[in-house]
């Protein structure tokens, strides 16, 4: 068995009682990013697009980067990473550990990441995962983390909602292609940070909550959206700080963000049914942070 044989089918913890988590810290590289770069690469191998020994591009965040380099150093290919400088230092370090190079772009333009690595591809014909805008990101969170979620609530309740921020958007429309078909009404709800309120119609801004608000809606299909609700990053800090503190769930801003909005709207919505939530990644990486 390989690492990558192990992305996937990732515990779901309960974090209150209408509250229900994907803890996907499970996976190998400790982030939810492990399902689409494996699904990707795969998809790409099947085809014959990649061989040993090519070369990988992309733009990220951080957790992409470090999911790609660590595949690739299974697999012997070559990463190049284009991010925003101000993307914490235990991203960059993981990412080069696996082997990766890192190109910086200026703090939190994803929008720059994005059309230089796109101009790499192009000129050197790196292979380009294209994550923000590629169909298979969705179709690997509808047929594997939404799949996963249908199968693991069975017994425990229906689900009125699912709530979560949303970088490529990726996990969101993924997961609720899949949970929307067995749960016509379930309300779907984005959260977003409130210094970069972009799908909520306001202006990009930079913030701390890494790996979601990259600046633009990408692959989210707003008509979907049934509310988008705001979190600043220092709420999310606190409540990740919390979960760690007072659960024992060592996890990210964006988790943190994520379980603030989920309970918040629980609160004011008593819903009938439960909720579901992810939690996208390990806090190791932002220990400077804290
Ligand atoms: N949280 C974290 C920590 C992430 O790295 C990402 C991916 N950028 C997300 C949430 C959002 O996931 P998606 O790109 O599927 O919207």
């Amino acid at each position: 068995m390989r690492p990558s044989d192990t992305v996937g089918n990732t515990p779901l913890l309960k974090i209150s009682d209408k509250l229900y988590a994907k803890f996907e810290v499970f996976n190998p590289s400790g982030s939810i990013k492990d399902r689409i770069a494996t699904y990707i690469i795969n998809n790409a191998e099947q085809k014959k697009l990649l061989k040993k020994g090519d070369t990988i591009v992309e733009a990220t965040s951080g957790n992409t980067g470090i999911a790609i380099a660590f595949i690739a150093a299974e697999r012997g290919y070559k990463v190049k990473i284009v991010m925003p400088k101000n993307m914490s230092e235990e991203r960059k370090q993981m990412i080069r550990l696996f082997g990766g190079e890192i190109i910086d772009v200026e703090d939190g333009d994803f929008d720059r990441a994005i059309a230089l690595r796109d101009e790499l591809s192009a000129k050197h014909g790196w292979f380009n995962t294209n994550q923000f805008f590629n169909p298979l990101n969705i179709e690997c969170h509808e047929k594997t983390t939404g799949v996963e979620i249908l199968r693991q609530t069975e017994n425990i309740g229906k689900i009125s909602a699912m709530i979560l921020g949303t970088g490529t958007g990726g996990t969101m429309m993924g997961i609720r292609k899949t949970l929307i078909k067995e749960y016509p009404k379930m309300k779907v709800i984005a959260c977003e940070p409130a210094e970069s309120p972009v799908m909520s119609g306001g202006e990009h801004g930079t913030h701390g909550i890494q790996g979601i608000g990259d600046g633009g809606k990408f692959l989210v299909d707003l008509k979907v959206l049934d509310e988008i609700l705001l979190i600043t990053t220092e709420e999310a800090k606190e409540r990740a700080k919390k979960l760690i503190k007072e659960k024992g769930i060592f996890v990210g801003f964006s988790s943190g963000a994520n379980v603030l909005a989920a309970e918040r709207w629980i609160q004011k919505n008593n819903p009938e049914g439960i909720v579901v939530t992810v939690l996208s990644d390990r806090a190791e990486r932002y220990l400077s942070l804290f």
